[in-house]
C-alpha cells in the first residue's frame, strides 16, 4: 500500500494550521504599514465609495455618513491607535489611511 502526501495536501495542511493559530493575526498587522495604498480609483474602492479624505464625502448619495465615521475607528480596520495607516478586511492587501472611509464602516467596538 502506497501512503505518499501529496505537494497540495502538504501545502493546504499547512495554510489550514497556520490560520488556526492566534498569533499570525498579530504579524499581519505588523506589516500593515508595509502594504500598498488603497487606490480611490480601484473599482471595488469606487463601488463603496471609498475616499482617503472623508469631507470628500458625498453626504447626498451617503445620508447616514457623520464627520466621526474614519478608518481609524471602523471595525474592518487593522491598524493600531495612533498609525497613520492600516490594513482593511475589506480591502485585503492593501492599506487605508486612518482619516479614509468608506460605505461598509461600522463603528469599532470601543472605539
Ligand atoms: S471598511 Fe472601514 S477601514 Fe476599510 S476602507 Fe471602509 S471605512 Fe475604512
Amino acid at each position: 500500500m502506497e501512503n505518499k502526501i501529496s505537494r497540495r495536501t502538504l501545502v493546504q495542511a499547512s495554510l489550514l494550521a497556520a490560520a488556526a493559530i492566534p498569533g499570525l493575526g498579530v504579524i499581519r498587522s505588523a506589516h500593515a504599514d508595509a502594504l500598498p495604498p488603497l487606490d480611490p480609483n480601484d473599482p471595488t474602492a469606487k463601488s463603496l465609495g471609498f475616499v482617503t479624505d472623508p469631507t470628500k464625502v458625498d453626504n447626498a448619495a451617503n445620508p447616514t455618513h457623520k464627520a466621526t465615521q474614519k478608518c481609524g475607528v471602523c471595525a474592518q480596520y487593522q491598524g493600531k491607535p495612533g498609525d497613520a495607516r492600516g490594513g482593511c478586511n475589506i480591502f485585503v492587501g492593501k492599506s487605508v489611511p486612518q482619516g479614509g472611509w468608506c460605505k461598509v464602516w461600522a463603528q469599532k467596538p470601543g472605539a
